[in-house]
């Protein structure tokens, strides 16, 4: 399968800009390393490509964005984190729920996810970490992220998230974009810019029909003139390893640790990311107590 990848534009009047991105390659990997149900691999699916559309934005090295979509569908909590290299990873706490298709016959996104809360943890490497959130409008994720920018970061959004499940759940399309408006955008493109998203229909359709996301680009500037800036990979990247998590075990207090021993098991550590084991011995364990 071909890398997934991202591409930047901005109209050339600089007031709108537009991440697109093929993310089939990140959701497949992520059914691949996740026992993920039809439903839960849209929904993992969306907001893989969400997280991989917003961290684009990230600049510095060490920069990463959490997006947590708690909601109290059937789903549960649901956690992707990016990085300004492209990686992106992503868990569901019921990956294996499964739902009836909705009303209009499409993967239930919604009702998987429920009603809840959205949150955006954007950790610039400074003291702070910047937090941001706002409730979920339909569960759909896609509508729930214009809402988040709408809300919580003032700036006018839109955003398409599309994941097409093949009935042996191998995954056939995924993608989306992200198009935002800057200060002081002239309100004659807004007004074109919501004309042509009017038209444009269902996303993941149009990946699945084999659109890229140059392609996805024009849909949305049609008539408006735009540059592209950059083209990257991307890619479902989990950076776990057997020495983080015995950097996590030997933080663990005293007394905890303690009663970890006397169980006298093996402690087996699975990461929620990619189900990578990782099995300590007591004798390890036993190091870590001062
Ligand atoms: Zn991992």
């Amino acid at each position: 399968m071909k890398n997934s990848h991202i591409i930047r534009a901005i109209s050339v009047d600089g007031s709108a800009f537009i991440h697109a991105a093929d993310t089939t390659a990140i959701v497949a990997k992520a059914a691949e390393l996740h026992p993920l149900s039809k439903t839960m691999t849209a929904v993992l699916g969306r907001a893989l490509t969400a997280t991989a559309l917003m961290s684009a934005q990230l600049k510095g090295k060490d920069n990463s964005l959490t997006l947590q979509i708690q909601g109290d569908g059937p789903a549960g909590t649901i956690v992707c984190v990016g990085d300004s290299f492209g990686n992106v990873k992503g868990y569901a706490a019921n990956p294996e729920t499964e739902l009836p298709p909705n009303e209009q016959g499409k993967l239930d996104v919604g009702g998987a996810v429920g009603a809840g809360m959205l949150h955006v943890i954007r950790d610039l490497g400074m003291n702070e970490p910047y937090h941001g959130m706002s409730p979920l409008v339909t569960g759909e994720i896609a509508e729930d992220i214009t809402e988040y920018y709408a809300q919580s970061e003032q700036i006018p959004s839109a955003c398409a998230l599309g994941v097409r499940v093949n009935r042996d759940l191998s995954v056939k399309s995924a993608g989306g974009f992200l198009v935002q408006l800057l200060p002081g955008a002239d309100p004659e493109l807004i007004t074109v810019l919501e004309e042509n998203l009017g038209k444009l229909g269902s996303v993941s359709q149009k990946i699945a029909e084999g659109a890229t996301p140059e392609q996805l680009i024009e849909m949305v500037f049609d008539t408006i003139p735009f540059d592209i800036l950059d083209q990257s990979d991307i890619a479902y990247t989990c950076n776990c390893s057997r020495q983080r998590y015995s950097r996590i075990l030997a933080t663990l207090n005293q007394k905890d640790l303690q009663s970890l021993i006397d169980e006298d098991q093996p402690v087996e550590t699975v990461c929620n990311f990619c189900n990578s084991k990782y099995v300590f011995e007591i004798d390890e364990l036993k190091q870590f107590v001062k």
